[in-house]
C-alpha cells in the first residue's frame, strides 16, 4: 500500500524519508513542493534526485479529495462539497474579505455532538476525517485559488476549524494538520490566525495548549447549565465551569490574550435580556470578562431544526447588554446563506445526489475567477477574527 503524503506532518514526512534510507533534509524539500508548489506528480520534483522520485512513485502518492461540486454565492463565498467515500461528503467554504482570505475546514464527516441548532449535528456521526482529508481541503482550495486568481503569493491567510464535526474529537488527525498549516515550509500561517472552534471538549482544550496552541473559539450559546445541556449535550459531561476554567488554563499558552465565545442567536430560546444578564453573571463569576470577547451568530436556519433566528432587534439588545457590562461583542455578519454555506448549515450529505445537484450551481471556472475578483472588494467583516 502507498502512503499519502497528505498525512505526514514534516516530522512524519521526515521519518518517512529515513524509513526509505533518504536522509532527513530531503523531507523539507518533498514538504515544500507539494504544499508550497501544490504540486502532484513526483517528476515535477525536478530538484528531487531521481532515484529518490523512483522510490516515490512506487511507495508514496498525493491524493486529493475529488470534488463533487462547487458552487460561489453571491457574496463571493465559495463552498465545496469532497467527497470522502461510502456515500460521505465535506464541506468546505472559502470566505474573501479585503484584508483576507479566511477557509473554514471541516474536521470530521458529521458530528457525534447533536447540537439541536445545527444541520451537521442533526446528520450524526459518520466518521472522523484522516490527517490528509483535513489538509486536502486546504491544499485544494489554496492551489485552485492561486491559479484562478493567477496570483503566486498564498490566497489564503486565515483557517478556522468551523466546518462540519467537532475537531477536539478527532485530535490525533487535528494536531499534524494544524502543524503543516503553521509550518513555514508548507502554508506558513500565522497561530493566530488558525482557529480551532470547539463545542467544549475540556480535557483537549488542556491538551492543545501543550501539543499546538492556536486561537480558540468556545461555542457557548447559553447562560446556564440547563439550557446548554439541552443546545449542547456534550455540556452535560463538562458543564460551564468546568469550560470557563479549561479556557483560563488555556490562555497561558494561546496565541491571543483572548478566547472568542460564540453564541448562535436562537428566537425565544437564549435570545432575552435576562439571558444576556445571566451571560454578564456568568462571565464575570469566572473573572472573565477582560479576556473573552462575544460573537452573536444570527442562527442559519435549516429544515427540521424547529428554530428560528432571533429578529435583529433582539441581537442589538442582547449585544447592549454584553458591550454595557464591558464585555468586547461583536455580531457576526452571514456569509454565503444562499448557497448553505454559513455556519451550521453544512449537511454534506451526498445520499441523495439528485437534490445535491439542484442545489449546487456549478459555474464555469472562468466565471467563478470573475466573481472572486470583484468580491474580493467585498466590506471588511466585523468581528472576533479580526487580526
Ligand atoms: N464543532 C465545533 C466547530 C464546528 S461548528 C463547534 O461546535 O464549535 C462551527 C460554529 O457554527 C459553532 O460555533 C456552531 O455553534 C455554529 N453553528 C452551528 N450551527 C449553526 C447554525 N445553524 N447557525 C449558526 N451557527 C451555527
Ligand atoms: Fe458538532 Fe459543532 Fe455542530 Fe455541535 S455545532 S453538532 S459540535 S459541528
Amino acid at each position: 500500500m502507498t502512503a499519502n503524503l497528505l498525512d505526514y506532518d514534516l516530522e512524519g514526512l521526515a521519518a518517512f524519508c529515513e524509513r526509505l534510507g533518504e536522509k532527513r533534509f530531503r523531507s523539507t524539500q518533498l514538504f515544500r513542493w507539494i504544499h508550497q508548489k501544490g504540486a502532484i506528480a513526483f517528476d515535477d520534483m525536478s530538484d528531487l534526485a531521481k532515484s529518490l522520485r523512483e522510490k516515490l512513485k512506487t511507495t508514496a502518492d498525493i491524493v486529493a479529495l475529488p470534488v463533487i461540486s462547487q458552487t460561489i454565492s453571491s457574496d463571493g463565498t465559495i463552498k465545496w462539497l469532497f467527497d470522502v467515500g461510502a456515500g460521505n461528503a465535506i464541506e468546505t467554504v472559502f470566505i474573501p474579505e479585503d484584508d483576507r482570505g479566511t477557509l473554514c475546514i471541516s474536521s470530521q464527516a458529521g458530528c457525534a455532538v447533536a447540537c439541536r441548532f445545527c444541520s451537521t449535528g442533526h446528520q450524526g456521526f459518520s466518521r472522523n476525517l484522516t490527517t490528509a482529508e483535513i489538509i486536502a481541503q486546504l491544499w485544494y482550495a489554496e492551489h485552485f485559488l492561486r491559479k484562478h486568481l493567477s496570483r503566486t503569493e498564498r490566497v489564503i491567510s486565515n483557517v478556522v476549524m468551523m466546518g462540519m464535526g467537532e475537531p477536539l474529537q478527532n485530535y490525533s488527525s487535528l494536531v499534524p494538520a494544524l502543524r503543516v498549516m503553521l509550518d513555514d515550509n508548507a502554508y506558513g500561517l500565522s497561530r493566530r490566525r488558525v482557529t480551532v472552534s470547539t463545542s467544549g471538549v475540556v480535557p483537549m482544550i488542556d491538551r492543545l495548549a501543550q501539543d499546538c496552541p492556536v486561537a480558540l473559539a468556545v461555542s457557548l450559546h447559553a447562560s446556564n447549565d440547563a439550557l446548554r445541556n439541552d443546545l449542547v449535550p456534550l455540556n452535560r459531561k463538562y458543564p460551564l465551569a468546568e469550560l470557563l476554567q479549561a479556557c483560563t488554563r488555556y490562555l497561558v499558552a494561546a496565541p491571543r490574550d483572548f478566547i472568542t465565545f460564540e453564541y448562535c442567536m436562537l428566537d425565544g430560546v437564549n435570545d432575552s435580556l435576562q439571558h444576556a444578564q445571566e451571560v454578564v453573571k456568568l462571565v464575570r463569576s469566572q473573572h472573565a470578562g477582560s479576556w473573552c470577547k462575544f460573537n452573536l451568530i444570527p442562527f442559519n436556519p435549516f429544515p427540521l431544526s424547529g428554530l428560528t433566528r432571533s429578529p435583529p432587534e433582539a441581537v442589538s439588545a442582547f449585544c447592549k447588554v454584553l458591550s454595557d457590562a464591558g464585555i468586547v461583542t461583536t455580531i457576526r455578519k452571514t456569509r454565503g446563506d444562499d448557497i448553505d454555506a454559513a455556519c451550521g448549515q453544512l449537511a454534506g450529505d451526498v445520499r441523495d445526489r439528485t437534490d445535491v445537484q439542484r442545489r449546487m450551481i456549478i459555474r464555469r471556472s472562468t466565471e467563478i475567477t470573475n466573481q472572486v475578483n470583484s468580491n474580493t472588494a467585498t466590506a471588511v467583516r466585523e468581528d472576533a477574527f479580526n487580526d
